[in-house]
């Protein structure tokens, strides 16, 4: 039940996400998982069923690469609590990671849709149409960003989703119902559910409202409607102490 994203953190990357994972903990969560990627990686995860001690025993078995990351810490709604429904989801290809808080209430017609397309699909969860969605999206030629805009156009329900798509240094992120805050520096951008996630790193935040959608980068990030026009979001100082 929360999210965390970051870019901007270099080496620091995949500590910074699990670090932000441990402070959402107070949400509650049955699983937890992580994506990374960058520009010449493909992505990759690590995810369980289980708390965040045992993502990180997980995760000194496999070695992950990247400096563009999501993580995600599940309270099942869909499916039960496995490593394989735990989030991260991926596409087919394996060049997509999406992390999401919520319910996708018309996510039994999208994946009949998609496996009636070729699509197949790895866990039982309503959160795993999203990737195959965006993964249409990039194969019918859409860039990385307009594929997410347009995967997210097709969701009804209550989300906060985070994406990665590999060969791309940004993170992208909507949101319907589901809270999400950015947290600013100079040197990196941060998303999650809620400020803890990275109140050590920064006091500077963006909420996101219904129907917006981000896209962070090391150097920046925007906000934009639906429409894609930019919207001039105000940037609040949290006056509690980490
Ligand atoms: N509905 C999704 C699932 O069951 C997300 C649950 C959550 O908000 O953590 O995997």
């Amino acid at each position: 039940c929360g999210i965390i994203g970051c870019v901007g953190r270099g080496d620091e990357t995949l500590d910074t996400l699990v670090h932000g994972l441990s402070k959402l903990e107070y949400r509650g969560y049955d699983s937890a998982g992580v994506a990374l990627t960058s520009t010449d990686e493909p992505v990759s995860i690590c995810k369980n069923a289980g708390d965040i001690d045992g993502l990180k025993q997980a995760l000194e078995s496999v070695s992950l690469s990247g400096e563009v990351g999501i993580g995600h810490t599940r309270w099942s709604t869909h499916g039960p609590p496995t490593d394989a429904n735990a989030h991260p989801h991926q596409d087919c290809h394996g060049s997509v990671a999406v992390v999401h808080n919520g319910i996708i209430e018309n996510y039994q017609e999208l994946r009949d849709e998609l496996v009636g397309a070729g699509h197949t699909f790895t866990s039982d969860t309503d959160t795993e149409v999203i990737p195959h969605l965006i993964e249409r999206e990039l194969e019918d030629g859409a860039n990385p960003e307009a594929a997410v805009r347009s995967a997210v156009a097709q969701l009804d329900g209550s989300f906060a989703v985070a994406v990665v798509v590999a060969g791309t240094e940004s993170v992208f992120a909507a949101r319907n119902d589901s809270p999400l805050v950015l947290g600013l520096t100079e040197e990196a951008t941060f998303l999650a559910s809620d400020v803890p996630a990275f109140r050590d790193f920064t006091d500077q935040v963006v909420y996101l409202d219904d129907g917006e959608f981000a896209r962070l980068d090391a150097d920046g990030w925007t906000v934009t409607d639906t429409a894609g026009t930019v919207v001039d979001k105000e940037v609040n100082t949290v006056e509690w102490d980490p």
